[in-house]
């Protein structure tokens, strides 16, 4: 049981060391956490929540696949650039905070447009039982947790489940990678999700193919409509 002892041993570090921006690595006054205040500024926001649907390019990217009401990003995405690093702190180092930090931010600006008011669940896109277990953390939860917090909605882990794993799926074409992922999911509490307004949450929508393949699900599941929401959109 080493976990406790990692814990103290990191505590004692960050006495001695002051913590540095996960977006820009410069070192945080003692009043900020996790993110600066010149990055929590200046950040690529898309604000794609103020946008009107015919103007909303992360919708379009679903029309003709899934019925969709929302499709949000808080943030654009760029190899080598602030949001990659803090999309690199959230999955790979231990930083499951910044997740939920992002999500109270983000909350906050859809409150300010009303936009509260237009879910019942929150349900994060599930990672396979396995990459769970090694990470310890799925980061999609963090955003979910934030999100749900500010918005006073609920969210649960527990409704949509990943059933096959797909880190062997770059090696295959596009076309067998979207076969597959059209299998990926499962609804395994549909009762939870019957008649709901329901915010399907990620941390980066690409293609948009997984969030694409979650939405089929939950709305074959009964869900009364979609929404999607990602921390960043490449
Ligand atoms: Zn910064």
């Amino acid at each position: 049981m080493l976990a406790p002892l990692t814990n103290i041993f990191a505590d004692f570090i960050s006495l001695l060391f002051p913590q540095e921006c996960l977006a820009c690595e410069e070192l945080l006054a003692r009043s900020e956490k996790s993110i600066c205040t010149d990055c929590r500024i200046n950040l690529p926001y898309t604000n794609s929540h103020l946008l009107a649907n015919t103007q909303n390019e992360l919708l379009q990217r679903f029309y003709n696949k899934v019925p969709l009401k929302h499709a949000f990003a808080y943030l654009y995405f760029a190899r080598s650039g602030r949001v990659q690093k803090l999309l690199h702190a959230l999955k790979y180092q231990g930083h499951e905070e910044v997740g939920k930090t992002l999500g109270n931010w983000y909350a906050a600006e859809l409150k300010e447009n009303h936009l509260n008011t237009q879910w019942d669940l929150i349900i994060p896109v599930p990672l396979h039982a396995q990459k769970l277990k090694k990470r310890g953390y799925n980061q999609s939860d963090s955003f979910a947790a934030g999100l749900a917090q500010s918005l006073e909605i609920k969210w649960s882990p527990d409704i949509l489940k990943r059933t096959a794993d797909t880190s062997t799926q770059t090696k295959k074409s596009r076309l067998e990678r979207w076969e597959n992922v059209g299998q990926l999911f499962r609804v395994v509490d549909p009762l939870a999700v019957e008649h709901k307004r329901v915010l399907l949450v990620d941390d980066v929508m690409t293609t948009g193919a997984t969030l694409e393949a979650c939405a089929l699900v939950l709305l074959e599941a009964g869900a009364q409509e979609v929404s999607v929401a990602a921390i960043a959109a490449a």
